[in-house]
């Protein structure tokens, strides 16, 4: 088989080697760009979620490569994302497209149906191989994770602008290439020397703003204009606690344990969040506290138009940045949205808690009364 899969940041690199391992042809599509977008919209419905357009992209792009099969997550819970994969096959076939799509549910909603899709993928590969493609798979994930969460604390401080870029994309070639546990490892080591050697000016002076949303719209870059980017040649370290090994590991892997999870999250979540929203909003509310109690100077909220979790956390999170006194800058980003408007906002944002830094002098944190949230969590 022909194998393709949607692009979601750094994704395609251990969906290759999963790929590859089973015994198909990876068809990895071109990077997500305005032509994929493009497609996209001509063939979703206007009201779907950017995500579903620009998977609806990758596909077709990936199927003028030669793919033939499409791996897909599925999911469960209040929002589309658990329609997600059956619309873009309705879509595709509406349109002429004929490729099978093999849709991967959490063991939530069955283990029996999650083995006979993937019985379809394993076809004749032997146990130990299924084995040794899965924890390469794990490697890969887990090494670009790391690499980028490292680059996010050094990119603020780098001399020349996008050096951390072109160290951070040189190691993610290298972890796509090793084709072993031990070369990823060894790639991973070489990758993180190369990322901190990059010139630094330690002594600057730099904010560190949360990043809180929509897991798609987070993860990749073509979605967010490079926000986290942006931000760290902006001079801020970014943090964020979404990554996509978390999301593997809790959605696909661990989805059995869903309970115990959401229980620790609802606990950061409360007194403001009592339930389940589906997507990552009860997350984008739980990071939100988890990150202000932390000592960030700032949080951004980044989710697609009309994404149906994030619009309940959007309307929570005024309330938590009122108890925190923490700016919070919302960032809705659908086909339309422009690249210059996002720019503007986000270096009004970091104007605004510069402004703030320099007129307490010290980390705001340490000057603000300790939220009533605070006393409530057990
Ligand atoms: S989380 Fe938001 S963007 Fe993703 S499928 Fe659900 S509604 Fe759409």
């Amino acid at each position: 088989m022909k194998v393709t899969f949607p692009h979601m940041g750094t994704a395609y690199i251990p969906f290759r080697a999963l790929v590859t391992g089973l015994g198909h042809e990876a068809v990895v599509a071109p990077p997500c760009t305005q032509k994929t977008l493009n497609l996209g919209t001509r063939y979703a419905p206007e009201s779907a979620c950017l995500p579903l357009k620009i998977n609806i992209g990758n596909y077709l792009e990936a199927a003028e490569l030669g793919a033939d099969t499409i791996i897909m997550a599925g999911g469960i819970g209040p929002c589309r994302f658990g329609f997600y994969a059956y619309v873009q096959q309705e879509i595709l076939r509406d349109i002429g497209c004929e490729m099978e799509m093999i849709i991967l549910e959490p063991p939530a909603s069955g283990w029996r149906l999650l083995l006979e899709r993937l019985q379809f993928l394993t076809q004749g590969v032997s146990v130990a191989q299924i084995g040794r493609t899965l924890r390469l798979f794990w490697e890969k994930l887990v090494a670009c994770d790391r690499l980028e969460q490292l680059s996010l604390a050094v990119r603020p401080y780098e001399i020349s602008a996008g050096s951390t870029t072109e160290a951070l994309e040189q190691a993610y070639r290298e972890v796509d290439r090793a084709n072993s546990v031990d070369l990823v490892r060894r790639a991973l080591r070489s990758g993180m020397a190369w990322i901190l050697s990059v010139a630094q000016d330690r002594q600057r002076p730099v904010l560190t703003i949360g990043v809180v949303g929509e897991i798609y719209t987070i993860l990749e870059p073509f979605v967010n204009f490079r926000l986290e980017e942006q931000l760290g040649e902006m001079g801020v370290v970014v943090r964020r606690k979404i990554w996509f090994s978390h999301w593997i590991l809790h959605h696909l892997v661990l989805s059995a344990f869903r309970k115990q999870r959401e229980a620790e999250l609802f606990r950061w979540a409360r007194p403001y969040l009592h339930h389940f929203v589906g997507g990552h909003g009860l997350e984008s509310v739980a990071h939100t506290v988890q990150l202000a109690q932390e000592g960030v100077d700032g949080i951004v909220h980044i989710l697609p138009f009309t994404c149906m979790p994030e619009i309940v956390a959007q309307s929570i999170l005024p309330s938590v940045g009122k108890d925190y006194q923490l700016p919070i800058l919302t960032v809705v980003v659908d086909e339309h949205t422009g690249i210059a408007g996002i720019r503007t906002r986000l270096e009004a944002f970091v104007d605004l808690l510069a402004s703030r830094r320099m007129k307490t002098g010290v980390h705001p944190l340490r000057e603000r009364p300790v939220p009533a949230a605070y006393y409530t969590r057990p």
